[in-house]
């Protein structure tokens, strides 16, 4: 393998103790790229329809991308994938840090866990070399300490790690896996395959640089990030995500009290604004990144928080804030602390935790249920509690570990009219009523609600946002609150653009254009790619993911939103609109159409298999 790549993934066998090394071959890495393209690949050639997502027969696969480990910004992600206990269908997270980079530099592309250990293990990776170590005395332990742990037996006090909490040990089913203590692979409850493998972390160090054509060519597309700041990237260059708080209370965007209000009264107090001013210790980065959007914050009182653990993003922010009608800024902080410490996706846990404060309210669930907790909106020091519980799967916890759609079952009487999740999984901070394309995307996405391979409208309402997608053929400005045919255009355009970087595995606040994510491409590959070809690598992977799910037995009803986004917010500036049903639906087969699906079932045809050469899936 010449350039971008090493050309070898590694296999562990963690029944039988073993690894192996493969090599996949140029044409391989030209079609799938990686990320989703090569975990979506793997998932469907190796597990057997059907299978328990905690069982042994799940596999858990790491992946890093073509640009991976290269010298620019956004370069050092990774994805993670399984079978997802929290959907039953294709799960897949992507994750920052330097984890990846350090991947590419111990010789390897991906990883693929599988089998279950008879008892804890690591993963212990060094230049080319790879062990199988035991972790019985990690097990149990927060990230920070078998961080810590680990560093200190192997000597590399560099050694970069992704690993589990109490979260991911106890199978709660929304677990992430977190990379060196601040960032989340978050969605679809990869850090639950992970515990359920007994395989605390993984820790890798690796030293030799990713070999790239022109590096020159690089380094002035950096330049060019780090002078200009395109698009956001300098809101969050100063501030981090979370600046626009105050913006999104006013246009309906932030999802308060359980999505259901429309009026929340101290946006200011949760801002990154807010923070910058009061307990941010420092800005923090992701490999190579100029961007440098991370969040550091500290507190003494009336709890500490390490800065070790980061700080909270906006989605954090929104989660365990606003949705679940909190405005105090600390125990938010001390929340997304613990989460990153147990690993839980703060996404799930907010939206879980507002669920369980509406069926509180409604009386669905009384003191008796909760061990004496009011849980009730606003009650900051209950959402805490509720977050240890949930960790340590106590009481009300135990339920709620399962997720708002489970959690919903259980609790029968009129619960699931309150639970806010698409397939399963929790829905991200970004409001359908305002934005209808995100809506849709929500709908469809193969991983449930999820708000990053997903269009966000009022980003493409007026000329000058849409020149930089000229190149995708995409020129003409639409309002935010429309779902007919040339917004379906926009979103399955756009769509598939904003999934590629799932298989290029790169930062999407990293605001490249299409023309330049192809220079970058092949600056470091050496390849002769095209915004054309680019485009046909996402699309691969989408249907893959896609015809995963249909084995697992998900159609095209699955593909809905929850009801309440089909009424209008109680309050505020979205009162008086919501969704329109019947465009919803029409916009969904429309969609379905434009992809190449079946428009009644959204089944990928034999033309479009045959196009994209992937018959062999089916
Ligand atoms: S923009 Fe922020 S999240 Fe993205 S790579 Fe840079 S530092 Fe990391």
């Amino acid at each position: 393998m010449a350039y971008g790549y090493n050309g070898k993934i590694l296999r562990v066998d963690l029944s039988h103790g073993t690894l192996s090394t493969e090599e996949l071959g140029d044409a391989f890495y030209r079609r799938y790229f990686g990320g989703r393209g090569m975990i979506s690949y793997f998932l469907l050639r190796e597990l057997a329809a059907g299978i328990d997502p905690l069982s042994p027969e799940n596999k858990l696969i790491f992946a890093t991308g073509p640009v991976t480990g290269v010298p620019i910004s956004g370069s050092g992600r990774n994805s993670v994938g399984a079978k997802s206990p929290l959907t039953g269908g294709y799960g897949e997270a992507e994750v920052g840090g330097y984890w990846g980079a350090e991947l590419k530099r111990a010789g390897f592309d991906a990883i693929i866990f599988e089998g279950r250990a008879s008892s804890p293990v690591y993963l212990w990776i060094t230049d080319g070399k790879a062990e199988i170590r035991d972790a019985d005395h990690l097990w149990g332990k927060d990230t920070g300490e078998a961080l810590k742990t680990i560093r200190e037996e192997s000597g590399e006090r560099f050694a970069r790690f992704a690993g589990i909490g109490i979260g991911g040990e106890n199978l709660v089913r929304y677990a992430c896996i977190i990379n060196d203590l601040k960032d989340a692979a978050g969605r679809t409850g990869l850090g639950a395959v992970m515990g359920s493998k007994r395989l605390k972390a993984i820790a890798v160090r690796g030293h030799e640089p990713v070999d790239i054509v022109d590096k020159n060519v690089l380094l002035a597309l950096n330049r060019k990030i780090v002078t200009e700041f395109p698009g956001f990237t300098k809101n969050i260059h100063d501030f981090g995500t979370g600046a626009t708080m105050t913006k999104y209370a006013q246009n309906g965007n932030l999802p308060t009290r359980n999505f259901r209000d429309g009026n929340f009264e101290n946006p200011e107090g949760i801002s990154a604004q807010t923070i910058k001013k009061t307990i941010s210790v420092g800005m923090d980065s992701c490999w190579a990144c100029g961007v440098r959007c991370k969040k550091v914050v500290k507190l003494e009182e009336p709890w500490s928080v390490d800065p070790e653990y980061g700080g909270p993003e906006y989605e954090t922010l929104a989660a365990l804030g606003s949705c679940c009608g909190i405005d105090d800024l600390k125990t938010i902080c001390k929340a997304n602390e613990l989460c990153n410490r147990y690993s839980i996706d703060t996404i799930s846990i907010g939206v879980t935790i507002a669920f369980a404060m509406e069926c509180f309210e409604k009386g669905l669930l009384t003191e008796k249920d909760t061990d004496g907790l009011k849980l009730t909106f606003g009650n900051s020091d209950a959402m805490l509690k509720m977050v240890e519980k949930i960790a340590r799967r106590e009481g009300l916890g135990n339920i709620l570990a399962e997720g708002t759609k489970r959690a919903a079952q259980k609790i029968g009487k009129r619960a699931e009219m309150f639970a806010m999740h698409v397939k399963g999984q929790e829905v991200p901070m970004h409001e359908p009523r305002l934005k209808w394309g995100l809506g849709l995307g929500y709908a469809v996405s193969p991983t449930g609600a999820d708000h990053s391979h997903n269009i966000h409208d009022t980003d493409y309402t007026l000329e000058e946002q849409m020149r930089p997608l000229n190149a995708l053929g995409l020129s003409e400005p639409l309002p935010p609150g429309t779902l007919g045919p040339k917004k379906v255009r926009l979103f399955t355009y756009l769509s598939i653009w904003r999934s590629l970087y799932n298989c290029l595995v790169t930062c999407r606040f990293v605001e490249f254009t299409p023309t330049e994510t192809v220079n970058i491409v092949n600056a470091t590959t050496g390849w002769d790619t095209s915004v054309w070809e680019l485009m046909k690598v996402s699309e691969r992977a989408i249907n893959l993911a896609r015809l995963f799910n249909i084995r697992e037995g998900l159609t095209a009803d699955d593909d809905r939103l929850p009801e309440r986004f089909f009424q209008p917010q109680t309050s505020g500036p979205l009162s008086k609109t919501a969704l329109d049903k019947n465009e919803f639906d029409k916009a969904k087969h429309l969609y379905y159409g434009m992809m190449g699906w079946d428009p009644d079932t959204g089944i990928p045809t034999r033309a479009k298999l045959e196009e994209l050469d992937i018959t062999w899936a089916t």
